[in-house]
């Protein structure tokens, strides 16, 4: 059964929306436009075959990368019949970046990169300018996957969702 999401709390939503959207599928739509058209339906977090799709707040679909990596493969916007998914109408999957935060262990003086060896866009690298090398993120291979985001051993990495272009 369907848990169609709670429309009188949509506004609430929204609002938040304003200051910080969850993290939708790859090519939703803008944030106001997807829990417009999502029905809670759940065919996006029943078809995604890395299983890192969930239900969020009022029972709309986001992405948590600490489950794992998107591979992109579409199958979510493919599924979603009333294309709040939509691979049409949205250019890029979505606009987001890895960033490492305080937590983590090279900036306390723990050799670490997992992270780098998990990113399949060689996106993190770790400069030789300190003892200890900390990881810099390359925003223009980072494509928002999360595959770094579940092998850190202190869960120091998030993503960040960028502004629109
Ligand atoms: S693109 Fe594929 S891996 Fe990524 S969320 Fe959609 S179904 Fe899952
Ligand atoms: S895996 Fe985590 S702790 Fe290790 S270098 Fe990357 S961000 Fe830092
Ligand atoms: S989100 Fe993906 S592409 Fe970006 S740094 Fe992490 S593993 Fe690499």
């Amino acid at each position: 059964m369907s848990a169609v999401p709670d429309r009188s709390r949509r506004a609430l939503l929204l609002g938040r929306s304003q200051a910080r959207a969850p993290l939708r599928p790859p090519w939703a739509l803008a944030e106001a436009d997807f829990v417009e058209a999502c029905t809670g339906c759940g065919a996006c977090i029943e078809r995604c075959p890395e299983q890192v799709l969930v239900r969020g707040a009022a029972g709309y679909a986001v992405f948590d990368p600490r489950l794992g990596e998107c591979t992109f493969c579409g199958d979510c916007a493919d599924a979603c019949e009333p294309r709040a998914i939509n691979r049409a109408a949205v250019d890029v999957p979505w606009r987001t970046l890895a960033s490492a935060g305080d937590a983590c262990l090279p900036r306390h003086g723990v050799v670490c990169s997992s992270c780098r060896d998990a990113c399949p866009e060689r996106a993190i690298a770790f400069p030789l300018s300190t003892s200890v090398p900390t990881p810099v993120i390359d925003p223009a291979r980072c494509t928002g996957c999360g595959a770094c985001v579940s092998v850190c051993p202190v869960d120091a990495l998030t993503l960040m969702q960028q502004e629109q272009a």
